[in-house]
């Protein structure tokens, strides 16, 4: 029997601000960092996880890491994958004054995936699968027993959730199939960073073509002016027929959004991310209805179900793009796509950061194969950032996600590259 015997956490940050590497027009300079888990067994296997931040307050995710190892040390796994919803219950609430912090947000919550995403790594790996197929191997009832429907049972109750489950269940050997030979499909965010000059970018957007991306995004919500070049320049490289996206980062209020969106809609976005704050759920319900047919997209930082519920319930967005470590981990994920799917929402995950695409790609495969059946206006986002410091990094070819075939949840970071990004004792940040 596999039981957790310590929790370690390690502080790791890439110095990415030195380059502009992931420049938005809320997030100027980041150094993106990872809160590192790893569970250690007493059988030898070990679990990893993280969570994403942007640099300076990581030590915060750290310290509400150490806060929560008492709830994890001396379980055995087993006692976890009999009742995983029940697990996830008790991890979030069971201590009433570390939930006081969020409850479901802010730090305590961005510490909670990294540890309930490092108990599903362990778990996979116990059973010798990738995430991925974990999930999709079980019943929907199994699938079912993992999840906690607390605050979303009046939109989506677990009777709905194993009949949602059941309705697309005898397909998925075909796509499973179909996407170990093809791939899930992806666009990329890494020619449009904001801090990039004019001729960087349309250097990345030839390259990336070449590449044979078909989707691209770019950043917008700085000067107005600006934005509408680097449109051009984008429209230049890919012509009209690639779509592309355009990302605010919550710069707007919501009638600048608008108005700002009316002045680039020339450049026919496929959707407006993150128009405005990503808590004003009726706002984005407002910009959608005002900018019909731009699309409105948001939820890298929506933070917990009951928002996405919300979200859902209001019509205010056509394309969900849940966080694997902003929501409280796997259970938590799965859930948002179950309430997706119930209220025909195509869901396209956050990536980027570090190890966001390498969770994701887990996710996308999941609600593929057993949850949406679907690839409408479903397209993952990919970053091609740090991802040599992973074991089992992505692979991406012509525009798509291969299928990850290592047991686990492909998180597990190189001891090189962690011990040269320990943060403030690194040789990285030895300058
Ligand atoms: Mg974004």
């Amino acid at each position: 029997m596999t039981t957790i015997t310590t929790l370690n956490v390690q502080d790791i940050r890439f110095p990415t601000s030195r380059s502009l590497d992931g420049s938005d027009a809320m997030n100027a300079a980041p150094d993106y960092s990872a809160t590192y888990v790893t569970l250690a067994t007493d059988d030898g296997i070990e679990g990893h996880g993280l969570t994403f931040t942007i640099g300076r307050g990581n030590e915060i995710c750290v310290a509400a890491v150490e806060s929560l190892k008492p709830l994890i040390e001396g379980r055995s796994l087993a006692s976890i994958t009999d009742n995983m919803g029940q697990f996830w219950r008790d991890f979030t609430t069971s201590d009433s004054q570390l939930r006081w912090l969020g409850p479901d947000k802010g730090v305590i919550h961005l510490a909670t995936a990294a540890i309930v995403n490092a108990v599903w790594d362990l778990w996979a790996k116990a059973e010798g699968k990738p995430v991925w197929k974990l999930l999709v191997d079980m019943s929907p009832e199994q699938l079912v027993k993992c999840l906690d429907f607390r605050f979303v049972s009046d939109a989506l109750t677990p009777q709905e959730a194993i009949a949602l489950l059941k309705r697309n269940e005898a397909g998925k050997a075909a796509r499973e199939k179909e996407m170990r030979k093809h791939g899930y499909p992806a666009y990329t965010t890494s020619a449009g960073w904001l801090g990039y000059s004019e001729d960087k970018i349309r250097r990345l957007a030839r390259e990336a073509l070449a590449e044979g991306w078909t989707h691209f995004k770019q950043k917008v919500g700085g000067n107005l002016e600006e934005d509408r070049r680097r449109a051009q320049i984008l429209r230049e490289e890919i012509g009209w027929d690639n779509p592309l996206m355009m990302d605010a980062n919550q710069m707007w209020d919501v009638d600048e959004a608008i108005a700002n969106m009316r002045q680039l809609a020339e450049f026919d976005p496929l959707w407006i991310e993150e128009p405005t704050s990503p808590d004003d759920i009726l706002g984005h319900a407002e910009i959608r209805e005002r900018l019909h047919p731009i699309g409105v997209a948001t939820g890298e930082h929506c933070h917990n179900r009951v928002m996405f519920k919300q979200l859902l319930q209001a019509g205010a967005i056509d394309y969900c793009q849940l966080d694997s470590a902003r929501l409280g981990g796997l259970n938590e994920v799965i859930v948002v796509l179950l309430l997706a799917a119930k209220f025909d929402i195509p869901v396209c995950p956050h990536g980027g950061g570090v190890g966001l695409c390498e969770y994701t790609q887990h996710i996308s495969l999941f609600d593929y194969i057993a949850v949406s059946a679907s690839l409408d206006g479903r397209i993952l986002e990919y970053v091609d950032h740090l991802h040599e410091h992973f074991l089992d990094p992505v692979v991406i070819r012509q525009g798509r996600y291969q299928v990850p075939e290592a047991p686990g949840y492909s998180i597990a970071m190189h001891d090189d590259s962690l011990a040269d990004h320990r943060y403030p004792d690194g040789k990285a940040w030895q300058l």
